[in-house]
């Protein structure tokens, strides 16, 4: 089995594994970059493997960043199943147009903006008909239940208990030296989290990829969290404040409405108004009332109750443009909650620009921040931001609160690695920012016996020989020197790909597709040559 580091390694975003058995290839998700310029980039760039030559997709959950992507996959000819749990795919039926929806609004003020200076107009990323196009590929499964994408290759979801539907994975498959199995982590979450389960604990396992996003932290428990949202609102009843809630809009949102819903049924907080501003937060509470099977014991207890943990005495939802607007005009006290949850798109944007340079209100983070995000200056304590293209200086108190967190902390990291039975050999540390990952390295290092390593993207790992011979013997030194020239071949034509991808072809579109046909080709002939040169299968 041969794993490649597409992204999601030495950052937060764009998780995506190509694996390669014998001569399957399939992707571990497929996610988008986010923040900054250069997401954007990486996001345009050509994937550096054929879409057409995939099998299937395994998704650990619907977040953009491991989901995003599939509907780019689906346009360039990807044609397998992807796998994922029930909950998985019908919020991926929301949130996929959703992010088609955000790309077409982008390119068309970007186009807007360029036409301005004369320049060519912009395509979307996709579209939401791409992303709808995305959804008959779909194929649910359940949790603990194992299936066979193809034959040889066995795996199975667990639960991750991160968000609805989340999940971990694992992958048993017949090596030269026996069976063997890997574990991706996807993205786990923290046990005690509102709504979802616990995550599940991990089975035997050679090979884990785990993530490492708050690698570097401990959390605070919930009830210190909960203590301080309920001062906060507190506060801005008192001064007639705005309480401004930047939220993902799947599980962020509904564990906060289970939250305000908690504190109030306490009597710790007041029951302020409380405006839900996602049209797509709506629609995935919705979802979230479709699929108990992932709930915890105690939301089974209160809905047994009668009570819906996902309302508030004063809950209202903004459906239209209209409504949002209107949110500007409303005086405070009364609570926002708004995507998306790094406020760098939706109409969270808005409210930040309305109400972030008013003294009195409030903004509340409870997620997390990647780099290059609105949201990460906020917490890094900007004085001053941009937003749509105007500073806007911050005079509001920004309170960032890490018990809500959906990511497991250090010490729950290692205790879910140290559940596998007799350990793994091997360690893998992604998702997470390049000095965290390091430092959760380091971490695994004094712990587990397990040799630990921070893949880099791109980078091709070898995990257990294939049933039949892949490699007769080590290579010797001069055949190592010429696999590394294949691999240079590779790098090269994928640096090519992306000055492609860059250049200005609007007045040659046919040049374009003359041209990137040829590169899909000699791209084909060089890794068959880095095949042969390190004496893989053929095919
Ligand atoms: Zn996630």
């Amino acid at each position: 089995m041969r794993i490649t580091c597409i992204g999601g390694v030495r950052t937060v975003t764009g998780t995506c594994f190509l694996c390669r058995h014998g001569r399957i290839s399939f992707l571990v998700d497929c996610g988008m970059f986010q923040g900054g310029r250069d997401a954007e980039k990486r996001n345009r760039a050509r994937f550096p493997f054929d879409p057409a030559g995939i099998s299937a997709v395994l998704l650990t959950h619907a977040h953009i960043d491991h989901s995003g992507l599939l509907p780019r996959l689906v346009k360039e000819g990807f044609r397998g199943k992807i796998y994922a749990t029930a909950a998985t795919v019908d919020l991926c039926g929301i949130m996929l147009p959703d992010s088609g929806h955000i790309q077409q609004m982008e390119a068309e003020w970007q186009t807007r903006k360029n036409q301005r200076l004369g320049q060519r107009p912009v395509e979307p990323l996709y579209t939401v008909e791409d992303a709808q196009r995305t959804e008959p590929f779909f194929e649910p499964v359940r949790y603990e239940e194992p299936f066979q994408p193809f034959e040889g290759l066995t795996c199975c979801f667990r639960d991750a208990g991160h968000i609805l539907g989340s999940a971990f994975l694992e992958i048993a498959f017949q090596s030269g030296q026996g069976e063997k199995r890997i574990l991706f982590s996807g993205d786990l979450g923290h046990p005690g989290q509102f709504i979802v389960r616990d995550p599940s604990p991990p089975g035997r396992a050679d090979f884990v990829f785990i993530e490492s996003t708050y690698g570097n932290r401990c959390h605070r428990p919930m009830d210190e969290t909960l203590e301080e949202l309920a001062q906060i609102l507190q506060e801005a009843a008192r001064t007639g404040g705005k309480v401004i809630i930047p939220a993902f809009a799947v599980e962020r949102t509904q564990e906060l409405l289970h939250a305000l819903h908690k504190l109030q049924a306490e009597g710790r907080a007041p029951a302020l108004p409380t405006w839900v501003d996602s049209p797509l937060a709506i629609s995935a509470t919705d979802i979230f009332r479709k699929h108990p099977e992932c709930f915890d014991e105690e939301t089974l207890a209160l809905l047994a109750t009668g009570e819906n943990p996902l309302e508030t005495a004063s809950l209202r939802f903004a459906r239209t443009a209209e409504e949002s607007q209107a949110l500007n005009e409303m005086e405070g006290p009364l609570i926002v909650i708004s995507a998306s949850g790094m406020c760098d798109a939706g109409r969270i944007k808005h409210h930040l620009k309305h109400n972030l340079w008013k003294p009195g209100n409030h903004v509340v983070i409870i997620g997390y921040q990647a780099k290059g995000t609105l949201g990460r200056e906020l917490v890094d304590g900007a004085q001053k931001v941009r937003i749509f293209r105007e500073d806007v200086s911050v005079k509001a108190k920004i309170h960032t609160l890490g018990g809500f967190s959906a990511h497991a902390d250090q010490p729950g990291l290692l205790d879910w690695i140290g559940r596998i039975p007799n350990g793994p050999s091997r360690l893998f540390v992604v998702h997470g920012e390049e000095p965290i990952s390091m430092e959760f390295a380091s971490k695994l290092k004094e712990r587990f016996a397990s040799a630990v390593e921070v893949p880099s993207p791109l980078e091709e790992i070898r995990l257990a020989e294939p049933a039949y011979p892949e490699r007769a013997a080590p290579l010797p030194e001069r055949d190592r020197a010429l696999q590394e020239s294949a691999r240079q071949l590779l790098n090269r034509l994928q640096a090519l790909s992306d000055r492609i991808a860059e250049k200005d072809w609007e007045s040659d579109p046919v040049q374009r597709h003359h041209v990137e046909k040829q590169l899909r080709k000699l791209r084909r002939y060089a890794e068959k040559l880095e095949r042969a040169v390190s004496g893989g299968a053929s095919g």
